[in-house]
């Protein structure tokens, strides 16, 4: 009794999801974020087809197609496929958001480790690449040497960013190393891809975390070290900090480094020049890249 009674509020919370991506008050992509995280859960039960199928203007037979396409068997349930499976499907889904309005391939996160240098990574794009648009993120520590306002960061106290979050200005936001607040301003985000602008987030793991869930269609960049050895060679080397710091410094390398599995895309840090490339081109509109 009670087994059956479940599998009927599986079939309706089932059903509930299929609903919401018909109506479009959920979106496909975040139906998959959703699967991936659980595959026993109420996503990863549902099947491909019905999942496809319920995504307005696909039905029955070109669901059949482009499960076809992607070497999906007619069976199989979106918790079940393989990682090869997994990313085709969303890259697929990707499209179609992006060929119905959506944003597409436009919200690009760049995170990872600390110390893998998505800043200078980042530094770099902005002085090569001066076509893709750099979130300017709000942050509660002070300026740097050389640091400008506005250009790398809008500089506030305490006062100013909690007002920014209760008037939700921020798209996201997190503290970081366990001193400051780091937040993304919302308007410009939009307003740029409103526009049909590409944006650039170079943000923590936790920040990428929280877009995703905000805006499930954004990309999000995983930067790797070249190596383990490189990346504890990069977060000791300067002998600056205590044995002690140290550790809890590659604890929490060894923790971020495990969330490379969430992200869409991976790029290893062998050469800032290099890994700015890729990371731009991953910005470009997937069909001019194929
Ligand atoms: P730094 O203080 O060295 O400029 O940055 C420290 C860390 O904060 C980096 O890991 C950077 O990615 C992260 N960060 C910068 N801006 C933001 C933001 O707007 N949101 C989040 N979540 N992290 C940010």
């Amino acid at each position: 009794m009670a087994a059956s009674r479940a599998a009927v509020a599986a079939r309706r919370a089932r059903a509930a999801v299929k609903a919401d991506v018909a109506r479009g008050t959920r979106s496909p992509l975040d139906v998959l974020r959703a699967a991936y995280e659980a595959p026993e859960g109420v996503e990863g039960r549902l099947r491909v087809t019905e999942f496809l199928i319920s995504i307005p203007a696909i039905g029955a037979t070109k669901s059949a197609r482009i499960m076809q396409e992607l070497g999906i068997s007619p069976a199989k349930r979106l918790g079940g496929l393989g990682r090869i499976q997994r990313r085709r499907l969303r890259e697929f889904v990707a499209d179609w958001v992006a060929d119905h309005g959506g944003t597409g391939e436009r919200l690009v996160v760049l995170a990872g480790p600390t110390a893998v240098g998505k800043g200078t990574v980042a530094s770099y794009i902005r002085r090569h690449h001066p076509e893709v648009r750099l979130s300017v993120s709000a942050t509660t520590r002070a300026p740097r040497p050389g640091e400008v306002e506005g250009e790398h960061y809008y500089f506030v106290d305490d006062e100013e960013f909690d007002r920014m979050i209760a008037q939700g200005e921020l798209l996201e936001w997190a503290t970081v190393h366990n001193a400051h607040r780091y937040g993304t301003p919302r308007t410009p985000v939009e307003t740029a891809i409103a526009a049909g602008d590409s944006v650039l987030l170079e943000i923590d793991i936790q920040g990428a975390r929280a877009v995703r869930r905000a805006m499930p269609e954004a990309t999000l960049v995983f930067l790797q070290p070249p190596s383990w050895e490189e990346l504890v060679r990069r977060l000791v080397g300067r002998g600056t900090e205590s044995p002690a710091e140290q550790q809890r410094r590659l604890e929490t390398a060894r923790v971020e480094l495990a969330a490379a599995d969430e992200f869409d895309h991976q790029v290893v840090n062998h050469d800032v020049g290099e890994a700015a490339q890729k990371v731009v081109d991953l910005m470009r509109p997937r069909k001019g890249r194929r």
